[in-house]
């Protein structure tokens, strides 16, 4: 599988089905164990790893000796709450002795939605790959409802996929891809080898929800392919069930994978969104009128600039009276800016003594906020 040997950062995520043995409500270790020499060989290969798992509440209504009934939102709460302490423990545990570090952090849907959130948990989670940790991600059942209402890991495991840039989402099921039918009520199902488009179609043989433990079925693997393959991320179902699951995907076991769909201008544009901005364009109502239209931002447009970017940084676009029109990658530094602001094109040769780029931000290189720059269009 070229996919997963290629892929430079990669995202599987772990179902409680598969993670938690079902009669006792404990963990299947030796499984566990197979999978941190997977994500050791992963390493090895270069890519960088990130685990999301579920479980907690899987692992927690045992020790509170709710056994297998039905609980209350609360009960569910404080089952993720005790659980998610041994889960973070096991996976240290299967992973310290191939002397990879492991981080815990806890998200919510929210922390992908709130913009200043998203940058956050996605400094933390990159700054966590940098040093060489595999974080492992849960959704933090404890405050957050809707999810728990839900179960839907694989969307977080596909927002954690967009959110850190990563080329390929692994999640790993009880069952070995995406089929036609429901394999479990029709003995005919066929299983896609490869989807390029998720249509209605699909959608329609996505059926209902998952089994008892795993809350997520082939509807929440659906959402999340559609927002992973939207943003570039190529995404694998594959059977997790078995002993070694990832390295038998890469000796070419079944899966589905999902093409990412995204034309890679859509990705760069999530990928835009999601940088640290080094600095500030303030622009007249004129060249608001060009973003509007969807144009580049020239040099002439430019009132001031602040802050401190380089050639290649992402700066934040602002109208004269300080609004936020959007975010986009500056082709000069900030000194240059400063020097050809208010400047035609043919002026910048003289100041700069270079051939100009005429744009400062290029249309291509540029996340427009759209209802902030509707204001603009018939001003
Ligand atoms: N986050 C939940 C847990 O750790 C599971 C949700 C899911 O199965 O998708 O128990």
């Amino acid at each position: 599988m070229k996919r997963l040997q290629n892929a430079r950062r990669i995202v599987v995520k772990i179902g409680s089905a598969i993670l938690v043995d079902d009669a006792t409500g404990s963990v299947r270790r030796q499984w566990l164990q197979g999978l941190a020499a997977d994500v050791k060989a992963l390493r090895n290969d270069g890519s960088d790893v990130l685990v999301v798992s579920s479980g907690a509440i899987a692992l927690g209504r045992r020790v509170l000796g709710i056994g297998s009934r039905r609980m209350s939102l609360e009960q569910s709460q404080a089952a993720a709450a005790v659980g998610q302490i041994k889960l973070a423990r096991y996976y240290e545990e299967v992973l310290e002795p191939h002397n990879v570090k492991t981080g815990q952090v806890l998200l919510t849907l929210d922390d992908s939605l709130n913009r200043r959130r998203y940058l956050n948990s996605r400094s933390t989670l990159v700054t966590l790959l940098r040093e060489g940790v595999v974080p492992i991600v849960n959704e933090n059942d404890t405050v957050a409802t809707d999810e728990i209402r839900f179960g839907d890991n694989d969307r977080l495991a596909a927002q954690v996929a967009v959110m850190t840039g990563a080329d390929l989402l692994v999640l790993l099921s009880d069952v070995d891809g995406f089929y036609d039918k429901d394999p479990r009520r029709h003995s005919g199902a066929r299983r896609l080898d490869r989807i390029e488009h998720i249509g209605s179609e699909l959608e329609a043989s996505a059926g209902g929800q998952g089994t008892a433990s795993s809350k997520g079925g082939m509807v929440t693997k659906l959402m999340a392919a559609r927002t992973a393959t939207q943003a570039g991320c190529a995404m694998l179902i594959a059977k997790g069930d078995i002993d070694r699951p990832i390295s038998k995907l890469r000796s070419g076991a079944a899966c589905t994978l999902f093409l990412p769909s995204g034309d890679p201008q859509t990705a760069r544009k999530h990928w835009i969104n999601s940088l640290k901005l080094k600095g500030m364009v303030a622009i007249d109502d004129g060249a608001c009128r060009a973003l509007a239209r969807g144009k580049s931002l020239l040099p002439a447009g430019v009132e001031s600039v602040s802050g401190s970017f380089c050639k290649g940084d992402a700066v934040k676009i602002v109208d004269p009276r300080g609004e936020a029109l959007g975010v986009g990658l500056t082709r000069y530094s900030k000194d240059e800016a400063k020097r050809i602001m208010g400047c035609k094109s043919s002026e910048i040769t003289v100041k700069l003594g270079s051939p100009p780029q005429s744009a400062l931000v290029h249309a291509d290189d540029m996340v427009r906020w759209k209802s902030a720059l509707s204001r603009h269009r018939c001003r």
